[in-house]
């Protein structure tokens, strides 16, 4: 065991340690320590030391207990003098700590966590990091941070790795706690530099012109930092490096992808002439873009990684229509991948429709395709004789195999991995891929996740449409929210009604029983349709959920496509790709509990008509989701709500599902705050014009960095 309040490692260490050893070789990390360690997803010292503090704590001083601001987070420290636990009117069990220093005394509260009471003995001294609020003269502190002062240094101005200095705070795990992560970090450092390991990945010159401080300084003190100032040239250096090589190893990647034989499609004729003639619009300037840029990355022998990326309603299913037009023509097939059964079956609709023209077959699939039809459609596909498969997941099955085929789509990327991807791929020899996606993303974040993509852009959306208006209403509004909705419905439009899946938890920094107060927020998908039903008892109000089945939820969606249901109930599943352009009204209850892109995904369901959309957010003005709603009024640019969402939510967050596959970056958090995403991203893409497999001796430590971290893109390990 590393004793507590000790700065330096007892005992010896192997000789040589390098990033990749073992967390396990460090004094007093046992199989048992590790398996904690492992938890956070830490098995080597490199783990170790990019496990970085999600914050550092100034401990050179406290605040005194009297001068500590309510409403304002602060470091106290001092002795404790009493513990209590009582029982609150609500049911609710409160263990009080009272702590106190020489400007006063406080009370640290923790919520039905009994067992507490044991850990807080009278006269140890304790340091507490929270929120200060004021009742009458009393200062609390609800659920703080903590962490003891040992006997050792009671009293004492004592400095350590935690304290006495400015202190980083790790994101811990129950039974690893800060001190512990603190001293192992500090041995793991102190046994690098003793060790072989100092070479600094990064070429001078590159340091130079970004004025970055040297590998040592920057890990050293992303963790220890001096003073607090010391820490953002830390973090950017720390930063850099990691962007730094994850661009070169997407660069890498490119240029294999890039070195593989596609097929070189014929990009002009009939079919191509055809085809555009009969679209009953003339297309936007975005959409005849995004078609140039995809008929040369077709027409080359190489295989096309391209993404499409367009808001809701800017056309982008008309341009993957080109691209599988260039396939048929071409004598290549074409497999368009959808998230849900609705929008598959809407592709395979509005494809054939389009597709005619050029005599092009489309065939759909999904689960619900049963036996005979099934076998048709595998004997089609295995002859070539069916051009255009549209489906769900079920085209990933492995009976589904095609003749030839030379393109696959992927639509609403960010429902599917890379795994699926990967799949799709694999069921032809290097096809074109295009992986449409209506979810703007910042562009510093499209660097990092598509990084291996050609990426096009629709800005623009066809002329006359108009943006959909949006409203804010509180719960207490709910009569002005039915009246509007009933104004359209006697209009004869139709309208859509949200709320938050079935079984979600409320989102971050939303405490559960503020839902369980009754605002509509909590109000199951179930309880709504209910009330819509009795609110609405002249009209037909139709329910949509994950938990129906497939066959009903077609149903429901086709009566509300053929206006036999007027206002439909539904959880997300609404989302991507809904088009019912009688819809003129989208309700969102619970609308705190949405993220921002997932709310203008969801007012992208109405307005597509000739009729003006109307999306209501329906919620209580809240601490931690006003500023996300009041987003929503105020704009309607999807880049925007992205780069929004991301400065709210953070990058990881934004990512979600679509992370999953990625390599995990460390840095990402800090990365978005500056320009370090494309400097990173130039500076890569200048060495490897240079030198395409960083052969150059003086690259040595850097190529190995770059192939340690990424081996999956690589493909190479050091
Ligand atoms: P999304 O980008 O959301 O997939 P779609 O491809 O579904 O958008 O297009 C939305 C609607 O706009 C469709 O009804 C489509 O027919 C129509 N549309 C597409 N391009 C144009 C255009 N250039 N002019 C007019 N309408 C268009
Ligand atoms: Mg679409």
């Amino acid at each position: 065991m590393i004793r507590a309040g000790s700065p330096s490692v007892k005992g010896k260490l192997p000789p040589v340690l390098t990033l990749e050893t073992p967390v396990q070789s460090l004094k007093g990390v046992g199989p048992r320590r590790s398996a904690l360690y492992q938890r956070l997803g830490i098995a080597t010292l490199r783990d170790l030391l990019y496990h970085l503090p999600k914050r550092h704590e100034d401990r050179r001083t406290f605040l005194p207990i009297a001068q500590l601001e309510p409403g304002q987070k602060g470091t106290v420290r001092g002795q404790i003098t009493s513990t209590s636990l009582f029982r609150a009117k609500t049911g609710t069990l409160i263990l009080q700590v009272v702590v106190k220093d020489d400007s006063g005394p406080l009370t640290a509260l923790w919520f039905n966590q009994p067992y507490m009471r044991r850990w807080f003995p009278a006269g140890a001294e304790i340091i507490l990091y929270g929120t200060a609020e004021r009742i009458g003269k009393k200062v609390q502190m609800a659920v703080p941070e903590f962490e003891f002062i040992p006997k050792e240094a009671a009293g004492k101005v004592h400095k350590s790795l935690h304290m006495g200095r400015v202190v980083p705070i790790y994101p811990a795990t129950s039974g690893l706690h800060q001190r512990e992560l603190r001293e192992a970090v500090a041995a793991a450092l102190k046994a690098l530099w003793a060790g072989a390991l100092t070479a600094d990945p990064l070429p001078p010159e590159i340091r130079g012109r970004h004025r970055l401080v040297d590998f040592r300084t920057g890990i050293t003190q992303v963790h220890f930092p001096p003073a607090p100032e010391a820490v953002a040239p830390a973090q950017e250096r720390v930063t850099f490096e990691e962007l730094f090589c994850f661009q070169l190893a997407l660069g890498w990647r490119r240029s294999r992808l890039k070195e593989r034989a596609g097929i070189a499609h014929a990009v002009e004729g009939d079919w191509v002439e055809r085809w555009k003639e009969a679209l009953p619009f003339k297309l936007t300037a975005g959409q005849q873009k995004a078609m140039e840029e995809i008929a040369a990355d077709m027409a080359a022998p190489r295989p096309m990684h391209r993404l499409l990326q367009g808001e809701v309603g800017s056309g982008k299913t008309v341009v993957a229509a080109f691209a599988v037009v260039v396939a048929a023509q071409s004598g290549s097939q074409a497999v368009i991948l959808a998230p849900t059964e609705v929008l598959a079956r809407q592709h395979a609709l509005t494809l054939s429709q389009i597709l005619a023209p050029a005599d092009i077959s489309v065939g759909l699939l999904t689960s619900s395709l049963e036996e005979p039809a099934r076998r048709r459609l595998a004997e089609e596909l295995a002859q070539g004789t069916l051009q255009v498969l549209v489906g769900t997941h079920a085209v990933l099955e492995p009976w589904v195999k095609f003749a030839r085929l030379g393109l696959a789509v992927i639509d609403e990327q960010q429902k599917f991995g890379v795994e699926q991807r990967k799949a799709l791929a694999a069921k032809g020899e290097n096809p074109d891929l295009l992986i449409l996606t209506a979810t703007p993303i910042p562009r510093t974040l499209a660097l990092t996740l598509y990084g291996e993509m050609e990426i096009s852009t629709i800005q623009e959306k066809p002329v006359g449409r108009q943006p959909v208006r949006t409203l804010w209403m509180d719960s207490t509004r709910r009569e002005e929210v039915f009246a509007f909705v009933r104004a359209e419905l006697d209009a004869g439009r139709q309208a859509y009604v949200v709320c938050p899946r079935i079984g979600d938890q409320p989102g971050r920094g939303l405490k559960k029983d503020l839902f369980a107060e009754g605002t509509a927020a909590a109000q199951s998908v179930l309880k709504l349709f209910e009330e819509y039903q009795q609110i609405f008892s002249g009209y037909r109000v139709g329910l949509l959920h994950g938990r129906v089945k497939p066959e009903e939820q077609r149903k429901v969606f086709a009566a509300f496509k053929r206006k036999e249901i007027q206002v439909l109930v539904a959880t997300q599943v609404i989302e991507v790709g809904v088009d019912v352009s009688n819809a003129t009204v989208m309700v969102v209850e619970g609308a705190e509990r949405f993220g921002l892109a997932q709310l203008h995904q969801l007012r992208g369901r109405v307005g597509r008509g000739q009729h003006e959309g109307t999306c209501i957010l329906v919620c209580d003005p809240n601490e931690s989701s006003s500023a996300r709603i009041q987003t929503m009024v105020e704009t309607a640019d999807g880049f925007r709500i992205a780069e929004e969402d991301m400065r709210l939510r953070g990058p990881g967050e934004l990512l979600g599902k679509r992370q999953a596959g990625l390599p995990d970056l460390k840095c990402l958090q800090w990365a978005t705050q500056g320009p370090w995403l494309e400097t990173a991203r130039k500076e890569a893409d200048e060495l490897l014009a240079r030198d395409p497999h960083l052969a150059d001796p003086g690259l040595a430590a850097l190529r190995r960095e770059v192939f340690l971290r990424f081996p999956q893109l690589t493909g190479q390990s050091a």
